[in-house]
Protein backbone atom coordinates (compact mmCIF):
# COMPACT_ATOMS: atom_id res chain seq x y z
CA UNK A 1 0.00 0.00 0.00
CA UNK A 2 1.76 3.37 -1.02
CA UNK A 3 1.99 6.13 2.15
CA UNK A 4 -0.51 9.42 1.97
CA UNK A 5 2.28 11.57 -0.01
CA UNK A 6 2.84 8.91 -2.44
CA UNK A 7 -1.08 9.35 -3.55
CA UNK A 8 -0.68 12.71 -3.28
CA UNK A 9 2.32 14.05 -4.32
CA UNK A 10 4.41 13.36 -7.70
CA UNK A 11 7.38 12.02 -5.35
CA UNK A 12 9.73 11.74 -8.33
CA UNK A 13 10.05 15.51 -8.53
CA UNK A 14 11.34 15.52 -4.61
CA UNK A 15 13.21 16.90 -2.78
CA UNK A 16 11.63 20.24 -3.66
CA UNK A 17 13.39 23.34 -4.69
CA UNK A 18 12.82 25.39 -1.81
CA UNK A 19 15.27 26.94 0.98
CA UNK A 20 16.00 24.57 4.04
CA UNK A 21 13.55 25.75 6.70
CA UNK A 22 11.48 27.51 3.97
CA UNK A 23 7.36 27.68 4.88
CA UNK A 24 6.42 26.94 1.54
CA UNK A 25 7.08 23.00 2.76
CA UNK A 26 5.51 23.29 5.86
CA UNK A 27 2.03 24.41 4.24
CA UNK A 28 1.92 21.84 1.40
CA UNK A 29 2.23 19.12 4.20
CA UNK A 30 -1.02 20.77 5.35
CA UNK A 31 -2.18 20.51 2.50
CA UNK A 32 -1.54 16.71 1.89
CA UNK A 33 -2.59 15.70 4.78
CA UNK A 34 -6.26 18.28 5.01
CA UNK A 35 -7.09 16.85 1.54
CA UNK A 36 -6.65 13.44 3.13
CA UNK A 37 -8.92 14.30 5.30
CA UNK A 38 -11.74 15.62 3.68
CA UNK A 39 -12.43 12.39 1.55
CA UNK A 40 -12.83 14.34 -1.64
CA UNK A 41 -11.29 12.78 -4.96
CA UNK A 42 -8.78 13.69 -6.34
CA UNK A 43 -9.60 12.61 -9.69
CA UNK A 44 -12.49 15.59 -9.12
CA UNK A 45 -9.73 18.18 -8.12
CA UNK A 46 -7.93 20.73 -9.80
CA UNK A 47 -5.17 22.48 -8.36
CA UNK A 48 -4.07 26.32 -10.07
CA UNK A 49 -0.86 28.19 -8.78
CA UNK A 50 0.63 31.62 -9.62
CA UNK A 51 4.29 32.67 -10.22
CA UNK A 52 6.12 32.72 -6.82
CA UNK A 53 8.29 30.25 -4.72
CA UNK A 54 4.42 28.90 -3.95
CA UNK A 55 3.88 28.59 -7.23
CA UNK A 56 6.27 25.48 -7.54
CA UNK A 57 3.39 23.51 -5.60
CA UNK A 58 2.15 22.53 -8.71
CA UNK A 59 5.00 20.48 -10.07
CA UNK A 60 4.37 18.71 -6.60
CA UNK A 61 1.13 18.04 -6.33
CA UNK A 62 -0.26 14.64 -8.15
CA UNK A 63 -3.35 16.06 -9.12
CA UNK A 64 -4.47 17.81 -12.39
CA UNK A 65 -2.58 21.20 -12.29
CA UNK A 66 -2.07 24.08 -13.69
CA UNK A 67 1.13 26.45 -13.27
CA UNK A 68 -0.20 30.07 -14.48
CA UNK A 69 0.86 33.44 -15.20
CA UNK A 70 1.98 36.00 -12.76
CA UNK A 71 -1.13 37.27 -11.13
CA UNK A 72 -3.53 35.47 -13.26
CA UNK A 73 -4.18 32.31 -11.32
CA UNK A 74 -7.58 32.99 -10.09
CA UNK A 75 -8.95 34.04 -13.26
CA UNK A 76 -7.43 30.43 -14.58
CA UNK A 77 -8.90 28.93 -11.70
CA UNK A 78 -12.47 31.20 -12.42
CA UNK A 79 -12.87 29.88 -15.98
CA UNK A 80 -12.46 25.85 -14.92
CA UNK A 81 -14.76 26.03 -12.02
CA UNK A 82 -17.01 27.80 -15.07
CA UNK A 83 -16.68 25.02 -17.58
CA UNK A 84 -17.51 22.42 -14.66
CA UNK A 85 -18.85 23.64 -11.59
CA UNK A 86 -18.45 19.75 -10.27
CA UNK A 87 -14.89 20.01 -10.04
CA UNK A 88 -12.64 21.10 -6.98
CA UNK A 89 -10.71 23.78 -7.44
CA UNK A 90 -7.92 24.89 -5.19
CA UNK A 91 -5.63 27.82 -6.11
CA UNK A 92 -2.32 28.66 -4.06
CA UNK A 93 -0.92 32.12 -4.53
CA UNK A 94 2.01 34.09 -3.19
CA UNK A 95 0.93 37.43 -1.20
CA UNK A 96 2.46 39.61 -4.37
CA UNK A 97 1.05 37.12 -6.94
CA UNK A 98 -2.62 37.53 -4.95
CA UNK A 99 -2.49 41.19 -3.53
CA UNK A 100 -0.64 43.26 -6.27
CA UNK A 101 -0.32 41.57 -9.66
CA UNK A 102 -3.31 39.36 -8.98
CA UNK A 103 -5.46 42.15 -6.38
CA UNK A 104 -8.26 42.68 -9.05
CA UNK A 105 -8.84 38.76 -9.06
CA UNK A 106 -8.64 38.53 -5.77
CA UNK A 107 -11.35 41.03 -4.65
CA UNK A 108 -13.63 39.92 -7.17
CA UNK A 109 -13.63 36.44 -6.88
CA UNK A 110 -14.44 37.04 -3.32
CA UNK A 111 -16.99 40.04 -4.25
CA UNK A 112 -18.65 37.19 -6.44
CA UNK A 113 -18.36 34.29 -3.54
CA UNK A 114 -17.29 31.65 -6.41
CA UNK A 115 -16.43 28.53 -5.03
CA UNK A 116 -12.71 28.29 -5.45
CA UNK A 117 -10.36 27.43 -2.36
CA UNK A 118 -7.57 29.94 -2.14
CA UNK A 119 -4.63 29.34 0.01
CA UNK A 120 -2.53 32.54 0.20
CA UNK A 121 0.90 31.93 1.47
CA UNK A 122 2.31 35.14 3.02
CA UNK A 123 6.00 35.51 3.28
CA UNK A 124 5.67 39.56 3.36
CA UNK A 125 8.08 40.23 0.38
CA UNK A 126 8.82 39.19 -3.24
CA UNK A 127 10.86 36.15 -2.24
CA UNK A 128 11.44 34.32 -6.11
CA UNK A 129 13.05 37.58 -7.40
CA UNK A 130 15.47 38.56 -4.45
CA UNK A 131 13.14 39.86 -1.67
CA UNK A 132 11.78 43.35 -2.71
CA UNK A 133 8.81 44.88 -0.77
CA UNK A 134 5.20 43.54 -1.24
CA UNK A 135 2.42 45.15 -0.43
CA UNK A 136 2.00 42.98 2.28
CA UNK A 137 5.17 43.88 4.07
CA UNK A 138 4.79 46.13 7.18
CA UNK A 139 5.56 49.29 7.06
CA UNK A 140 9.20 50.43 8.40
CA UNK A 141 10.35 46.94 7.43
CA UNK A 142 13.82 46.59 5.60
CA UNK A 143 13.89 44.81 2.43
CA UNK A 144 16.17 44.50 -0.50
CA UNK A 145 14.04 47.64 -2.35
CA UNK A 146 13.64 49.52 0.84
CA UNK A 147 16.66 49.35 2.65
CA UNK A 148 15.96 52.44 4.98
CA UNK A 149 12.33 50.85 5.60
CA UNK A 150 9.34 50.54 3.92
CA UNK A 151 7.00 53.64 3.94
CA UNK A 152 3.89 51.81 2.32
CA UNK A 153 1.59 50.64 4.85
CA UNK A 154 0.84 46.84 4.16
CA UNK A 155 -2.22 44.97 3.27
CA UNK A 156 -4.22 42.94 5.59
CA UNK A 157 -5.25 39.85 2.94
CA UNK A 158 -7.41 38.42 5.44
CA UNK A 159 -9.30 41.62 6.19
CA UNK A 160 -8.91 42.49 2.37
CA UNK A 161 -11.06 39.61 1.10
CA UNK A 162 -13.46 39.49 3.59
CA UNK A 163 -14.54 43.23 3.33
CA UNK A 164 -14.56 42.37 -0.55
CA UNK A 165 -16.93 39.02 0.04
CA UNK A 166 -15.12 36.28 0.69
CA UNK A 167 -17.17 33.71 2.94
CA UNK A 168 -14.67 31.24 4.56
CA UNK A 169 -11.69 33.98 5.80
CA UNK A 170 -8.54 31.86 8.28
CA UNK A 171 -5.54 32.67 8.60
CA UNK A 172 -3.04 30.89 11.02
CA UNK A 173 1.05 30.86 10.41
CA UNK A 174 3.22 27.61 9.54
CA UNK A 175 4.36 27.39 13.70
CA UNK A 176 0.60 26.78 13.78
CA UNK A 177 0.95 24.05 11.27
CA UNK A 178 -2.72 21.91 12.61
CA UNK A 179 -4.76 24.96 12.43
CA UNK A 180 -3.43 25.66 9.03
CA UNK A 181 -4.23 22.19 8.32
CA UNK A 182 -7.79 22.26 9.84
CA UNK A 183 -8.91 25.47 8.26
CA UNK A 184 -7.80 24.09 4.70
CA UNK A 185 -10.05 21.19 5.22
CA UNK A 186 -12.49 23.68 6.09
CA UNK A 187 -12.24 25.80 3.47
CA UNK A 188 -11.78 22.40 0.95
CA UNK A 189 -15.14 21.93 2.12
CA UNK A 190 -16.73 25.42 2.34
CA UNK A 191 -19.46 26.31 -0.64
CA UNK A 192 -18.02 29.42 -1.41
CA UNK A 193 -14.81 31.54 -2.00
CA UNK A 194 -12.59 30.71 0.96
CA UNK A 195 -9.01 32.26 1.74
CA UNK A 196 -6.71 30.39 3.86
CA UNK A 197 -3.53 32.36 4.60
CA UNK A 198 -0.53 30.76 5.40
CA UNK A 199 1.56 33.42 6.93
CA UNK A 200 5.36 32.05 6.34
CA UNK A 201 9.02 33.02 7.01
CA UNK A 202 11.66 33.49 4.06
CA UNK A 203 14.72 32.73 5.76
CA UNK A 204 16.74 33.54 2.90
CA UNK A 205 15.50 37.13 2.42
CA UNK A 206 14.60 38.00 6.37
CA UNK A 207 18.26 36.48 7.35
CA UNK A 208 16.98 34.78 10.12
CA UNK A 209 17.52 31.27 11.11
CA UNK A 210 14.15 29.43 10.48
CA UNK A 211 14.02 28.16 14.42
CA UNK A 212 13.83 31.86 14.85
CA UNK A 213 11.33 32.58 12.43
CA UNK A 214 9.06 30.10 14.12
CA UNK A 215 10.03 31.42 17.43
CA UNK A 216 8.79 34.38 16.58
CA UNK A 217 5.60 33.62 14.96
CA UNK A 218 4.91 32.10 17.82
CA UNK A 219 5.14 34.58 20.25
CA UNK A 220 3.95 37.54 17.93
CA UNK A 221 0.58 36.10 16.44
CA UNK A 222 -2.33 36.00 19.29
CA UNK A 223 -5.79 33.80 18.49
CA UNK A 224 -8.31 36.37 19.63
CA UNK A 225 -11.78 36.29 19.67
CA UNK A 226 -11.91 39.86 17.98
CA UNK A 227 -14.70 40.84 15.18
CA UNK A 228 -12.70 41.07 11.92
CA UNK A 229 -12.81 45.08 11.51
CA UNK A 230 -10.80 45.03 15.00
CA UNK A 231 -8.00 42.28 13.96
CA UNK A 232 -4.36 43.04 13.58
CA UNK A 233 -1.90 41.67 11.01
CA UNK A 234 -0.41 39.82 14.26
CA UNK A 235 -4.22 38.39 14.65
CA UNK A 236 -4.96 34.65 14.09
CA UNK A 237 -8.17 32.47 13.85
CA UNK A 238 -11.24 31.01 11.47
CA UNK A 239 -12.23 35.32 11.03
CA UNK A 240 -15.10 34.14 8.66
CA UNK A 241 -17.39 31.42 7.91
CA UNK A 242 -20.76 31.83 6.77
CA UNK A 243 -22.89 30.60 4.12
CA UNK A 244 -24.19 32.70 0.86
CA UNK A 245 -25.77 32.06 -2.42
CA UNK A 246 -22.41 30.76 -4.80
CA UNK A 247 -21.50 31.99 -8.06
CA UNK A 248 -22.00 29.35 -10.08
CA UNK A 249 -25.12 28.12 -8.64
CA UNK A 250 -26.56 31.37 -8.95
CA UNK A 251 -25.78 31.19 -12.76
CA UNK A 252 -27.10 27.93 -13.47
CA UNK A 253 -30.58 29.26 -11.80
CA UNK A 254 -30.17 32.05 -14.45
CA UNK A 255 -29.40 29.34 -17.14
CA UNK A 256 -32.42 26.97 -16.52
CA UNK A 257 -34.96 30.60 -16.28
CA UNK A 258 -33.49 31.62 -19.28
CA UNK A 259 -34.40 28.35 -21.13
CA UNK A 260 -37.65 29.00 -20.02
CA UNK A 261 -38.64 32.57 -21.39
FE1 LIG B 1 11.12 30.11 0.74
FE2 LIG B 1 12.12 32.57 0.76
FE3 LIG B 1 13.53 30.57 -0.33
FE4 LIG B 1 11.29 31.48 -1.52
S1 LIG B 1 13.20 32.63 -1.21
S2 LIG B 1 11.88 29.33 -1.23
S3 LIG B 1 9.98 31.99 0.28
S4 LIG B 1 12.95 30.80 1.85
Amino acid sequence: MKALYENLLRVKYLPHVWCAGCGNGIVLGAFVRAFNYTGLDKNSTVIVSGIGCSGRVTQYLDFDTVHTTHGRALAFATGIKLANPELNVVVFMGDGDASAIGGNHLIHAARRNIDLTAIIINNSLYGMTGGQVAPTTPEGEQTKTTPYGNPEPPFDISKLVAAAGATYVARFTSYHVRWIEKAIAEALLHKGFSVVEAVIGCPTHMKKKPAELLKFQKEKFKRRKLPIQEITPYDIGIFINEIKPEFTEKLKEIQESAKRV
